[in-house]
């Protein structure tokens, strides 16, 4: 059977990218539940009707699946923070990366808006990384500075941008995505009417090359997911790799443990900043506080 990927989805109609360019389409009804919903992302097999129209018959198995925003198959999450205007929210971001750690996403630091950073601004960020594995990218919409190690990035990936709001997301996306192109709304859906609705709905973008971009409009927030307790918490934290097997004792959560690895590289091969929001989640969940 003839497969594609969902684009975009809106008033009902999915409009998939098959090898002949866009197929506008209706899910079966055997999609009407819940459980079994195509997202945009997902890879569908479809079948072709004499009006040009087509139907989607399965979904293909899915790599991963987020709920806000709704993407199947994304496969790398790019956080995007500004340092001023609006004002960084640190612990917010560094929520965002336990959450794409979570779901299993290559996360990206990206800091928009970094004319109106100081060097020293720049250090201190990327100190907080330091082996974490994140690229940490200090681009600028406004000067245009850097946007080409943004696109690098995303080659070979199914990405979104998450951050908050004013940050500068969706000129980022305005300029990444100029050249890959839109799916327009088709003739069906047109006709029926109800493809007019601007609703809040997400888009992939095809980028030049390889690789997709989600435009995800109003889905700033990644996430973390409810139920996580302290030792998922300690394994989300990627610079702790290198010290968690010479800590004492095993299944150390590096909080007030002897001879632990973990804290003996506080200042040193983990910064404090992070360590400091390890101790504070930590602490958050032994206190039954959610968010
Ligand atoms: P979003 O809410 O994250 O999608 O942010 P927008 O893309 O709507 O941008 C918010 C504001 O920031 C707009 O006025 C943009 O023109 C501005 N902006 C975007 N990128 C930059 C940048 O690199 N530097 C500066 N100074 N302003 C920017
Ligand atoms: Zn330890």
């Amino acid at each position: 059977m003839e497969k594609g990927r969902i684009r975009k989805g809106i008033g009902g109609f999915y409009y998939v990218e098959t090898d002949q360019g866009i197929l506008e389409c209706r899910a079966r009804g055997i999609f009407r539940n819940k459980s079994q919903k195509p997202y945009v992302g997902d890879m569908v097999s479809v079948t072709r009707n004499e009006d040009g129209s087509g139907n989607i018959e399965e979904i293909l198995p899915r790599t991963s699946l987020l709920l806000r925003p709704p993407v199947a198959n994304a496969t790398q999450a790019i956080a995007v923070f500004s340092w001023i205007d609006p004002k960084l929210n640190a612990t917010l971001l560094h929520r965002m990366l336990l959450a794409g750690e979570q779901k299993g996403l290559r996360m990206v630091v990206c800091f928009n808006k970094s004319e109106l950073m100081k060097d020293a601004d720049r250090r201190m960020v990327t100190d907080w990384f330091k082996n974490t594995g994140y690229p940490i990218l200090f681009t600028s919409v406004a000067e245009e500075t850097n946007l080409d190690l943004l696109v690098e990035e995303l080659k070979g990936h199914i990405s979104l941008l998450a951050g908050p709001s004013g940050v500068g997301k969706s000129s980022l996306i305005e300029k990444i995505a100029r050249g890959g192109h839109r799916v327009e709304i088709g003739e069906l859906s047109e006709k029926i009417g109800r493809g007019k609705h601007t609703t809040r709905h997400v888009e992939l973008f095809r980028l030049e090359g390889d690789g997709y971009l989600a435009d995800t409009p109003g889905f700033g927030n990644l996430a973390l997911d409810e139920d996580m307790d302290v030792q998922e918490l300690e394994t989300l934290f990627p610079e702790f790799d290198d010290y968690r097997e010479q800590c004492r004792f095993k299944g150390c959560l590096h909080i007030n443990e002897p001879d632990c690895a973990v804290k003996d590289a506080i200042g040193g091969g983990i910064s404090r900043e992070r360590y400091q929001f390890y101790k504070t989640i930590h602490e958050e969940i032994n206190n039954g506080i959610r968010r």
